[in-house]
């Protein structure tokens, strides 16, 4: 099913122990009455069952924040898509920047786990930015449409997929491109997915980097903004009900 517009998805990362995430869960859970976009949490593998469980009956998307590209075996310490799905995930975050550059993900690596999480019923957000250099160099476009290419398996379904921008040098940092960058960067991977995956453009693409309740307003109104990824400023519910409130959520 199409997701209902803004989307907006908080990447715990690997914060909270369980009192933290039942704490933050719940205090999502009572500002989302009905909600009228689509507001979801990424927590950390340890704390997935209980949030799901927390956030059971709210409308409240869960997902982990990445996963193995094999279903079962010998991998240890790794989880299967369908680990994530039996523990209550109904989506994951592929290719974070914190995989590919701090864990030397491929390309080819991110395009087998999501056809492990597609199999085992999860949607997936595959994550994709160009480092600061790249930028700097005015090569974002080029390496987006790369790991676009690279990233995103053939014949995948529109709906089960959601696409978020992130610009390497944007994570965290405090720093983000300007709002006509963001616009022109999504306005170009809507054209690309056009042509990559059937009824591409009606894909969610959701823009991360540094987003706070203070910038989130000016990103979101871009034209071709469906949304946010958000990192930090999803830890707290007050700041992430902000972001998702300045994208018209309700
Ligand atoms: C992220 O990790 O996906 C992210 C966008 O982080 P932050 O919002 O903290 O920059």
């Amino acid at each position: 099913m199409a997701l209902a517009r803004p989307v907006v998805l908080g990447n715990w990362k690997m914060n909270g122990l369980r009192a933290d995430g039942l704490a933050l869960a719940g205090a999502l859970a009572d500002k989302a009455a009905k909600l009228s976009g689509t507001l979801g949490v990424f927590p950390p593998a340890t704390l997935l069952g209980a949030v799901a469980r927390r956030l059971e009956g709210s409308g409240i998307l869960v997902g982990g924040q990445d996963c193995h590209e094999r279903a079962s075996g010998a991998h240890t310490g790794s989880i299967s898509a369908a680990m994530l799905k039996d523990a209550g995930a109904q989506a994951v975050i592929l290719g974070h920047s914190e995989r590919r550059h701090g864990l030397g993900e491929t390309d080819a690596l991110v395009a087998a786990k999501a056809l492990a999480a597609l199999d085992a019923g999860l949607r997936i957000v595959v994550c994709v930015g160009e480092t600061e250099q790249e930028w700097l160099d005015g090569r974002t476009l080029e390496r987006l449409d790369t790991q676009l290419r690279g990233s995103i398996p053939a014949g995948v379904d529109a709906d089960r997929l959601i696409v978020a921008y992130e610009p390497v040098w944007a994570i965290g940092t405090g720093r983000t491109p300007g709002v006509d960058e963001i616009e022109a960067a999504h306005r170009h991977l809507r054209d690309r997915l056009a042509g990559l995956v059937t009824d591409g453009q009606t894909v969610p693409l959701l823009y991360g980097g540094s987003v706070k309740s203070g910038n989130a307003s000016d990103i979101l109104a871009q034209r071709s903004v469906d949304g946010a990824l958000v990192g930090g400023a999803s830890l707290d519910a007050r700041e992430f009900w902000a972001i998702y409130q300045a994208g018209g959520g309700a």
